[in-house]
């Protein structure tokens, strides 16, 4: 039998690829998975996202708690352990500390170039994934072998982002790739690392690119960690604008700034509503504005935090 090397992963992502992979990767050989995600479920994602099917959607539910829970009651020799909030800057470095090996299953380059230079220079590999509509596509990284810096800085264009608006389903057959690209990597076989494969959705055909490692990239060349000017992120997404701030937010103090607000309220959440906009704000310091554009939402920050 093949020697284990990796009993640990931390996932980062918990939406239209992350609620289908992590399942898959509980059934595996996996001791620890730790989920990260700052998203909750809504009416919406449920339909892209099935595992959330059965989701009370009038509560405030974190995918990153629901999917621990699920699967600590299927396998509880297990150990699933939920991060509700976004990994940024401040918090990737602990949290990748903590485990063998990251996936990153997030669909914005911020959080993948934070995760990118934590898992370097703490020498963990990792997996990148996403999937749009048409094509999904994962990267195997480790020491030694082109970082996702590395693609990043030589790559043409604007990257793409995606988000949960759209109807995506990935095939199965792109989904078995990917997770047998992670079992390789976990029993430590390094033979696909630096590749990148791309699957499409519309006729099945796969395409596998390898990635030559820059010297010159920031990152992987020198180990570095500080060189991502990121230290907060907004995402515009269908679902609405997200803000990860990466500190604790007072909730009582927010409480008194939000005047002609509905708010429900527990000692971790906040829910506010004026009119048909709302915002979620946790005490962790993560705030979903829904109905609000982008100036509207900044603005609102700004009042928000004094
Ligand atoms: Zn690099």
């Amino acid at each position: 039998m093949a020697q284990r090397h990796y009993k640990s992963v931390l996932v980062v992502g918990a939406g239209a690829l992350g609620s289908r992979v992590i399942p898959m990767l509980a059934e595996g050989e996996f001791d620890r998975i730790g989920i990260a995600d700052g998203d909750v479920v809504t009416k919406k994602n449920q339909i892209s996202q099935p595992a959330y099917a059965p989701v009370d959607t009038s509560k405030v539910v974190h995918k990153s708690d629901f999917i621990s829970y699920v699967l600590s009651s299927k396998y509880p020799a297990k150990e699933f352990v939920s991060y509700p909030f976004y990994i940024g800057e401040e918090r990737a470095k602990s949290a990748v500390r903590d485990y063998d090996m990251v996936i990153d299953l997030t669909d914005n380059l911020q959080t993948r170039l934070v995760l990118n230079s934590a898992c370097s220079m703490l020498s963990k590999p990792i997996v990148f994934a996403s999937i749009d509509e048409n094509e999904g596509f994962f990267y195997t990284s480790s020491d030694g072998f082109a970082c996702y810096n590395c693609i990043y800085r030589n790559s043409i264009g604007s990257p793409k982002e995606g988000c949960d608006s759209s109807i995506i389903k990935p095939t199965d057959a792109f989904l078995k790739g990917l997770v047998n690209a992670v079992t390789r990597m976990a029993r430590g076989d390094s033979s696909q690392n630096g590749h990148l494969n791309y699957t499409s959705f519309v006729n099945g055909s796969r395409m596998e690119i390898n990635v030559a490692k820059d010297k010159a990239c920031e990152i992987c060349s020198v180990h570095n960690y500080s060189s991502v000017p990121v230290s907060k992120f907004i995402q515009i997404c269908g679902s609405g604008i997200k803000v990860s701030l990466q500190k604790n937010i007072d909730l009582n103090a927010v409480e008194g700034r939000l005047s002609g607000y509905s708010i429900q309220s527990d000692n971790e959440y906040m829910l506010a509503h004026l009119d048909r906009k709302s915002v979620l704000i946790s005490a962790k310091g993560d705030l979903l504005f829904t109905g609000y554009t982008r100036q509207e939402a900044e603005s609102l920050l700004v009042s928000l935090l004094g």
